[in-house]
């Protein structure tokens, strides 16, 4: 493409210059995107990678969203939450491990119950994971989706500091698509702006392909995450559950799915620059070595899994999920070996903050 060269360095991004590098396709094309986007990564956050061993504690969810294997409606899961002691033994086996960071995932619950047990989870394993190298325990990242800003500022205060909220479209009409009527796109980004209003370092992100989005949808969304000051990037493409009311719509073919995708990861890195972007394990779902790619487009964070094995079956959220019979320590030595694959390595006993989120504290964003 003609041109490109002057649109990988931009100083400020529209929505139409982003449409443009989101549909790249041709070998060249692609490859001067990635080879940009891993230069941004170099200059802005390092190439290290970071780990968040992520514990899925409950699939036990009390909303219905269309795309979702664990939605409320969803009467053929088992439904599970994880006791205290394995939550808590599962954050310290991350920490053994140099894990600096967990992310605690589970469906979405508001009930007082609920967020006892979260906050109580918090406290426990900040308390227990403390150690010479990590001085203030493992970093803890939430995703347990929409609560009030009362429940927000006491997650906050028992110790966990980033947050996982996706806003999975930007876009009014699609985001309705997805999710039932009483579930509106003003409330998550009501819940986006208490998440940073409570201190967190906040992550969101989008699911690529959705039916019916478009890639100036996705320009958009890109956009959004710029103004709202986003912190971190955790977006992968959007895969059929069998058993959701979504099925019948079908997916994006594969190779174009993944495409998208790792264009979308190299476009966040070249227009937010210092986030942390997650590869997500549903990079994986469409090719074996999709989480690698993830990284080698700009991402610099990946979520080992250290969910039970015994229950991973039952956290399903769309077909095809990797790693299902696998136990964490295989879930270690795999994705290590992932990761060196591509010359990249993994920096343990850190918590791999937010570069932006500092950045944003003390007013020296680099944005521009
Ligand atoms: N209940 C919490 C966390 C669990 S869901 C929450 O909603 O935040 C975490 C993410 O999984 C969702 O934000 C969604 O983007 C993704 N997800 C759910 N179903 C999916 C599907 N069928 N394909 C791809 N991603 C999916």
């Amino acid at each position: 493409m003609s041109g490109l060269n002057d649109l990988l360095y931009k100083e400020t991004y529209g929505e139409r210059d982003i449409e443009t590098l989101l549909s790249l396709r041709t070998p060249e094309d692609v490859e001067k995107l990635r080879a940009r986007a891993n230069e941004v990564l170099g200059e802005y956050v390092g190439d290290s990678v970071y780990y968040r061993g992520i514990v899925e504690f409950s699939n036990i969810c009390a909303l219905d969203c269309h795309y979702c294997g664990i939605r409320k409606s969803n009467k053929q899961v088992e439904r599970y939450s994880l006791d205290r002691d394995t939550v808590v033994s599962s954050a310290l086996w991350c920490a053994g491990q140099g894990y600096g960071s967990v992310v605690l995932q589970s469906g979405e619950r508001r009930d007082p119950a609920f967020i006892d047990y979260v906050e109580d989870l918090i406290c426990e394993i900040k308390r227990i994971t403390v150690s010479d190298k990590l001085p203030e325990g493992v970093g803890i990242t939430l995703s347990v989706g929409e609560q009030s800003l009362e429940t927000y500022r006491r997650f906050f205060a028992a110790g966990a500091h980033r947050y996982l909220l996706r806003i999975e479209t930007t876009d009014e009409a699609l985001y309705q698509s997805l999710h039932p009527a009483s579930q509106k796109l003003e409330e998550r980004k009501l819940c986006l702006g208490f998440l940073k209003e409570a201190g967190f370092q906040v992550g969101s992100g989008v699911m690529i392909g959705s039916p019916g989005q478009t890639t100036a949808m996705l320009a958009r969304d890109i956009l959004f995450f710029k103004e709202q000051d986003i912190d971190m990037i955790g977006m992968g493409p959007y895969l059929v559950h069998n058993q959701s009311p979504m099925a019948s719509k079908g997916q994006m073919e594969k190779s174009e799915l993944l495409q998208l995708s790792l264009n979308m990861i190299a476009v966040c890195r070249i227009v937010l620059k210092d986030v942390n972007i997650a590869a997500t394990t549903a990079l994986q779902a469409v090719v074996s070595d999709g989480r690698e790619r993830g990284l080698s487009y700009g991402a610099n964070v990946t979520m080992p899994n250290i969910t039970p094995t015994e229950v991973r079956s039952s956290y399903k959220l769309y077909e095809g999920k990797p790693c299902m019979d696998e136990g964490r320590q295989e879930c270690r030595s795999c994705l290590l070996g992932r990761v060196r694959s591509i010359g990249r390595d993994v920096a343990f006993d850190q918590w791999g903050d937010s570069k932006h989120f500092a950045a944003r504290k003390t007013g020296t964003a680099r944005t521009v």
